[in-house]
């Protein structure tokens, strides 16, 4: 490790490949510089030096992925981000919410297709209240146990817990009881009260989200956690959000994967008010995220939402995960993501192999299912 961080010596960040290489934490001014820093590849190279020190021993090249699949039991919301052309869709025939019977039959398509995982995630839909969720888990638990269930962001079990009347830790409580395993990173946004304002975000206020998720650690439920870009924030603002993610998990511990976001703009009106993120952008976000957050095990390249190369492109600069092949996909989809829906196991695995990395499958908890090699990624 000493040897890589020495090859910083003439180099402009020098100061901060000497604080990763010996493992001390990175400030926000730091992260600052970081971000004003014009060397990308040098960002790049030390966010693979942070990386390798965050993996574990003979793990430095794994990249990991699941087999999963998305469902999204509504797609309208009481809720109108301006970010979000998912729900409210302008069409009213678009808008849907299913049954629980068909949520369940959804969920049977994605088993016949050997899925670990289901991320259920919707709008907020006051037919589907605390009583439709856990009926929807404890049938899923009943049919198919064998599947991990990543459900509900953050800004959902608030709703929920408001339409029940009970307080988040009750909602939570009541939700593991019938089936939730796990909960996903959703709802975060930019965490800055000036840009909330500006998009119109008024669901729940980042203290609260925050303590949700504190609240689900606490209860041994885990989660992840998101960062939205794209949405007019500045550089201080994503440090600002990656700060405070940081001090929460120093408090609960809870966090397995950050994954940074970008805006998807078709349905909505915010160009040209907004500068859509660059590439460069992108993959800064991908890096610095790697090398503030210390404490988090895991920093996701989310295919379907930055596309397969740029996703391929981002294990170089710290990513560690390719999230999953993901059956269907709306959420970015109604926002004009040009994505495939899906990607095989076998394609994921072959980007992987070509960046350089080691292909791993992975249960939602990182327990590792397969390890990949070259021959079989290729095959
Ligand atoms: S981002 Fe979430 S809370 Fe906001 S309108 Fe879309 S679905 Fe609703």
């Amino acid at each position: 490790m000493p040897a890589v961080a020495e090859s910083f010596k003439s180099g402009k960040l020098s100061r901060i490949a000497d604080k990763v290489a010996s493992g001390a934490r990175l400030s926000p001014g730091d992260a600052l510089e970081l971000y004003d820093c014009a060397d990308l590849p040098q960002i790049g190279r030390l966010a693979e030096l942070a990386r390798q020190r965050q993996a574990g021993a003979g793990q430095e090249q794994f990249v990991y992925y699941i087999h999963n699949m998305h469902i999204n039991p509504t797609n309208y919301c009481a809720e109108t981000c301006r970010f979000c052309s998912y729900a409210n869709p302008r069409e009213q025939s678009k808008a849907y919410h299913w049954s629980v019977d068909q949520v369940i039959a959804e969920a049977h398509k994605g088993a016949r297709l050997g899925i670990a995982e289901i991320h259920l995630v919707g709008g907020l839909h006051p037919a589907c209240n605390l009583d439709y969720y856990l009926d929807v888990l404890r049938r899923l638990k009943k049919e198919l146990p064998h599947i991990h269930i990543k459900a509900l962001t953050a800004v959902e079990i608030d709703y929920l817990s408001r339409l029940s009347g009970l307080s988040s830790n009750e909602t939570l409580m009541a939700l593991k009881e019938a089936g939730l395993d796990s909960m996903p990173g959703g709802g975060a946004e930019i965490f800055a009260p000036a840009v909330r304002k500006a998009m119109l975000v008024k669901k729940t206020p980042p203290s609260t989200w925050l303590t949700i998720h504190g609240i689900a650690h606490s209860l041994g439920i885990r989660s992840n956690a998101t960062m939205l870009t794209g949405i007019g924030e500045t550089a201080a603002n994503k440090v600002d959000h990656m700060i405070m993610l940081r001090e929460q998990q120093d408090k609960s511990g809870g966090f397995m994967c950050f994954i940074p976001l970008k805006c998807h703009y078709q349905g909505t009106d915010l160009l040209p008010e907004v500068t859509p993120p660059s590439e460069a952008d992108l993959l800064k976000d991908i890096a610095i995220s790697r090398i503030l957050l210390d404490n988090f095990a895991h920093i996701k390249a989310y295919w379907i939402q930055l596309g397969a190369q740029l996703a391929q492109k981002a294990l170089s600069f710290g990513a560690d995960d390719m999230d999953g092949t993901i059956q269907e996909e709306k959420v970015t989809h109604a926002a004009g993501a040009t994505t495939p829906l899906q990607l095989a196991a076998q394609q994921i695995e072959s980007l992987i192999v070509q960046a350089g990395y080691v292909p791993v499958e992975r249960d939602t908890v990182y327990n590792i299912v397969r390890i990949g090699n070259s021959s079989t990624a290729k095959a």
